[in-house]
């Protein structure tokens, strides 16, 4: 494909960019339970455009040449550390996004380590196994260890003690939530705190989903416990900003006890014959736009809106936690701390039901089990799901019902589950870790996909996927990818 030899006008661009989105899901409207976060106020949206669009051209790359960003970020940075309860020493950087501010997290332990330990050669940081994704690719690209740890097997929360028993000489960073994103329970903070501090550990407490919300949560009485910079040992914090402050996508802090902590964040070169390079995040070149956006939208809702925001979300998390009781199929995970909800089923198959509530357009996010999760949906509860509470559970169960029928109509299409069993020659699944390439065309044909296109029903492949060892699975949705991101034919 080559560029066209003469531009398109405008109209012809947003027609056709029209017709690209025709499939994409609703961003704004209640029916989409995952990925995007709606205010529901129209003029927050157009605000955010406004901004974003006004400082789009601006580079962040440069601080001294674009004061007005410099400002932006400073000013957003303070607000969050006093909404986290920091003090004026509380120093930190706005950043692309959730997974940025955890990169940055261990990278800024990984090198505060390098200087006050430097007998640690293989340093490691641990995680609750419900630590989000973000810290698993951080290891992966600091070349740092994830240490895993199971969760308490009934309300999710990291198990204090055995964090502790996962301390060795190489421990650099324990890693918690407050938020989890799976259940939305807060782990031990205070707990886990005094182990930070006994064991002389940075702590690093992932908020991005939670951080902004739950202080909103505990002014409106529900019994939140202390997670933030008044918990002794808590060293930094994570919290996004295009999650429940509802800025635009891109943007999100990540806060450290001091400056001096942060330091280890920096990175400047001057090692070639370009510009002088001082980069404080991931990122050099970058946008003004989101953190224009971010600081326009922030002042704008203030802290009275923000109030109001959390109370119809937690209105509508409460109202359908209590619907879920009417629905005896399905059942929550742990006991929902925030706005976050996972619900299981050991009757129906959880995954027809998520495929059933896609067919009744609402989109609901399959979770797959692990290390005594059980599979379940996860439901991002937002101020504009009030509205929709009681059309969501009149399809759950609907869905539910569906899921039913079909299991006993036993379709007799192809058990995908049994085929894998049978490229081994037997039953069950045992070793697949040595299954050659071309096994993994197979097992994504097998399961309707080709050429990186989904089928519409997704409960199969949801099941391979949570039954074959995570290695291998990620191998497999990266061999899926590899094949979505491609020249168009
Ligand atoms: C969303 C989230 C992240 C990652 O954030 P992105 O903005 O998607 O990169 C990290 N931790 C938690 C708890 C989250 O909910």
């Amino acid at each position: 494909m080559k560029m066209p030899s003469n531009g398109m006008n405008e109209q012809q661009i947003f027609e056709q960019m029209q017709a690209y989105r025709a499939h994409d899901l609703d961003t704004h409207g209640g029916r989409t339970w995952a990925y995007v976060y709606d205010s529901g106020l129209e003029e927050v949206d157009r605000l955010a455009r406004k901004a974003n669009a006004m400082f789009l051209s601006e580079n962040a790359l440069d601080p001294t040449v674009f004061p007005s960003l410099l400002r932006f970020e400073n000013e957003l940075v303070a607000m969050a550390a006093s909404h986290l309860r920091g003090d004026s020493e509380v120093a930190g950087n706005f950043t692309s996004g959730g997974t940025e501010s955890c990169i940055l997290a261990v990278k800024t332990a990984r090198d505060y380590a390098r200087h006050v330990a430097p007998h640690i050669t293989k340093p490691e940081i641990i995680l609750p196994v419900t630590a989000h994704a973000a810290f698993h690719k951080a290891a992966h690209y600091l070349d740092v260890k994830a240490v895993l740890v199971p969760v308490d097997p009934v309300t999710y929360q990291a198990d204090a003690k055995a964090m502790e028993a996962a301390i060795t000489p190489n421990t650099i960073l324990i890693v918690a939530s407050a938020c989890s994103y799976a259940h939305g329970v807060i782990d031990p903070i205070e707990a886990l705190g005094a182990i930070a501090l006994k064991h002389n550990l940075l702590l690093h407490v992932d908020g991005c989903i939670g951080g902004f919300i739950l202080p909103y949560f505990r002014r409106l009485g529900v019994n939140v416990p202390d997670f933030d910079f008044s918990v002794p040992g808590v060293t930094s914090i994570s919290m996004d900003l295009h999650k429940y402050a509802y800025c635009p996508k891109g943007a999100s802090v990540i806060l450290y006890r001091n400056r001096t902590l942060r330091s280890f964040q920096l990175y400047a070169c001057a090692s070639w014959t370009g510009y002088t390079i001082l980069n404080t995040t991931i990122m050099s070149t970058k946008s003004g736009g989101p953190l224009a956006a971010a600081w326009a939208v922030m002042n704008h809702i203030g802290d009275a809106g923000y109030l109001r925001l959390a109370e119809q979300t937690l209105q509508a998390t409460r109202a359908i936690l209590e619907g879920l009781k009417d629905i005896p199929a399905l059942k929550v995970l742990g006991t929902p701390e925030s706005s976050l909800i996972a619900f299981y089923s050991d009757e129906v198959d959880i995954f027809v039901v998520a495929d059933e509530m896609r067919a009744r357009n609402w989109y609901v996010q399959p979770q797959l089990g692990y290390m005594g999760s059980k599979s379940n949906i996860h439901l991002t509860v937002t101020a504009a799901s009030l509205k929709r509470v009681d059309g969501l559970l009149t399809d759950l169960k609907a869905s539910v019902a569906a899921a039913k029928a079909l299991a006993e109509q036993s379709s007799g299409g192809p058990d995908l589950l049994q085929l894998l069993g049978g490229l081994n020659g037997e039953g069950g699944l045992p070793d697949l870790t040595a299954l050659p390439p071309e096994a993994f065309q197979q097992i994504l044909a097998l399961a309707g996909i080709h050429n990186g296109q989904l089928p519409e029903r997704l409960a199969q492949i949801n099941r391979v996927l949570e039954v074959l060892p995570p290695g291998l699975t990620a191998q497999l949705l990266k061999d899926f990818v590899n094949d979505l991101f491609v020249q168009p034919r």
